[in-house]
Formats: C-alpha cells, sequence, structure tokens
C-alpha cells in the first residue's frame, strides 16, 4: 500500500507557549510493498512521522494518503478504525503494552477487535507465536512471567496477528542483544519477503537499513533530508557524519580496504557476505599469479 505524506507538519501543543514544531512540510512517498528505513538522530522526528501512519497523531497541516484513505487535521476516530486495520505499529518497547492476563488473549486482542471469530484469532496467535519462535506451551502463560526478549515477541506477535498490509516498526531491536535483534530482524525480513507487506523501519542500526532496505529515508530536525537507495545514502560519511550518524560497519571496512589497498571493489556491499565473497575472489586471483 503506498502512502503519500504532502505537505505534512506537526507542532506538538500547539497554541500554548510550549508549542514546538516537530515535523515542518513533510512530502514523502513511501513505495507500496518496498522495505524502507528511516534513519536520523534521536528528535529528527521519526517517531512523530510513524504515529501519522494510523492517525494516532493528524497532521496539524497538510495530508497523509495511506492507501485510498486520507488523513487530516483533527480526523474523527472512526475513518481512523480502517487505516488501523491495515497499518500495524510495533512502538519501541512494545512489551509495555501487554495487558492480558494469558500471552494467547493478549495476541488475540487485535484480531478479535476487528471481527475474526474467537477460533479464528486462536489459530493466529498459535501461527504468529510459532513465527516468533516461541512455541505453543506458552499460550496459557501470563505475559508477566516471561523474559524481556519473550515479551517482546509476544508483543510482535500481536500486531503481525492482525496481518497489516503496512507493518511499522519503531526501533523494535532496541534494548535487545545482538543475537536476539538478529533473530527478530530475520523474521521481519522474511515476512516481508514472503508477502505483499509494505514495512517501514526506523532503526539506529545502519547494519539494518543498509541490511533490509530498498529505500532510506533520512531525518533531520522534522525535516526529510535525503531519500535513496542504501547505494546512495552510503556513499559518503560526510553527510551522514554532519547529522551524527556513521555509515555501517561493512561500508567502512570496504572504504579502509580499499584505500589501505589502492583496490577498487566492483560496487559498494551493504552486507558482509557479499564483501567477503568479493574479498575472497581477489585473494584468489593472486594466488594464481
Ligand atoms: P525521534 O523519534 O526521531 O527521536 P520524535 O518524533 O520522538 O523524534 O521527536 C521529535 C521532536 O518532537 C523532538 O524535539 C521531541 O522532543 C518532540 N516531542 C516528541 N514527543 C513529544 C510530546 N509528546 N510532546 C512535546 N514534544 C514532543
Ligand atoms: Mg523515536
Amino acid at each position: 500500500m503506498q502512502i503519500d505524506f504532502k505537505k505534512v507538519d506537526y507542532v506538538y501543543k500547539q497554541n500554548t507557549p510550549l508549542a514546538s514544531r516537530a515535523l515542518h512540510d513533510i512530502n514523502l512517498t513511501i513505495a507500496s510493498e518496498k522495505f524502507t528505513a528511516i534513519i536520523g538522530h534521536t528528535g529528527s522526528g521519526k517517531s512523530t512521522l510513524l504515529q501519522h501512519l494510523n492517525g494516532l497523531l493528524t497532521p496539524t497541516s497538510g495530508a497523509v494518503e495511506v492507501g485510498d484513505e486520507t488523513i487530516i487535521a483533527n480526523q474523527k476516530n472512526k475513518a481512523l478504525k480502517k487505516i488501523r486495520q491495515k497499518v500495524g505499529i510495533v512502538f519501541q518497547f512494545p512489551e509495555y503494552q501487554l495487558f492480558e492476563e494469558t500471552v494467547e488473549k493478549d495476541i488475540c486482542f487485535g484480531p478479535m477487535n476487528y471481527g475474526v471469530t474467537r477460533e479464528k484469532a486462536i489459530e493466529k496467535a498459535r501461527y504468529y507465536l510459532n513465527m516468533v519462535g516461541m512455541d505453543e506451551s506458552y499460550l496459557t502463560r501470563s505475559p508477566f512471567e516471561l523474559s524481556g526478549g519473550q515479551m517482546r515477541r509476544v508483543a510482535i506477535a500481536g500486531i503481525l496477528a492482525m496481518e497489516p498490509e503496512v507493518l511499522v516498526l519503531d526501533e523494535p531491536t532496541a534494548g535487545l542483544d545482538p543475537f536476539g535483534s538478529r533473530e527478530i530482524m530475520d523474521i521481519f525480513s522474511s515476512m516481508h519477503q514472503g508477502g505483499k507487506m509494505t514495512t517501514i523501519l526506523v532503526t539506529h542500526n545502519m547494519e539494518d537499513a543498509a541490511k533490509f532496505a530498498d529505500e532510506i529515508v533520512v531525518m533531520e530536525k522534522g525535516i526529510v533530508i535525503q531519500k535513496g537507495a542504501p547505494e546512495v545514502i552510503f556513499s559518503s560519511a560526510d553527510e551522514l557524519e554532519r547529522i551524527g550518524l556513521k555509515l555501517p560497519q561493512t561500508i567502512q571496512f570496504q572504504k579502509m580496504f580499499e584505500k589501505q589497498s589502492g583496490i577498487g571493489l566492483s560496487k559498494l556491499h551493504l552486507n558482509e557476505a557479499d564483501l567477503v565473497a568479493e574479498i575472497c575472489t581477489l585473494v584468489e586471483g593472486m594466488k594464481v599469479c
């Protein structure tokens, strides 16, 4: 589902002495069925932007088009219900939003709220719990007796069970260890590849942005300052450094390798496996010589 921001401004606490503008004249198209990463320094407006995708915040001025629906200022909740069914948001630390007494009830809550029968919702709960790497024995457990990582997975399963057309992820791996982070990102990546979903990821992790995104949006102080393919966004460190971001480590390594060896590689590599493969081919060639 395509999303278009048209001249969107957002001001927190408008008409008070504390008013602060968090989004400035955002004109942005997020392509249907693509994986888009949004990067930017803390406070640049990423979470504010995401909350416009299902009308949790409505623009102070301008409009957000989500598929056939349009969100404008002060939209009534009724009109937003349709959009909320199609756009699932995994907020930062989603485990804080668990509230039911069992894992099953928590995952079933969203689908049942949108008219799915209890039987069907339980089927989905099993399926999506498995998808996030937990077996059925957890269904009857209280979410509050699980580990932090398991709670995060249950909360994610609850969003996935809604089977959204647009999946929005606001730093979904924050606070997880590297192994847990990788598992969670692999789940989102395989879901994205397996379906027709539009995925939008806000991340501090440049490796993930490089590895998973078709397109990257760069934000600074409430403005979209760049949008493009990862190869373009990560072609130079200067602009990113200016706004407090770094190149992915794989690309830093490639640039250092090219500088010190004097050998230019065929292209900018966005993941370790591709980089290692090209360097191995080079080394093999040298052995023959
Ligand atoms: P990011 O997700 O990129 O860290 P945010 O969208 O959370 O950025 O914040 C953008 C700006 O809006 C920041 O200056 C932040 O302080 C401000 N802001 C965020 N939430 C609120 C709020 N509830 N009330 C007032 N200002 C807010
Ligand atoms: Mg944020």
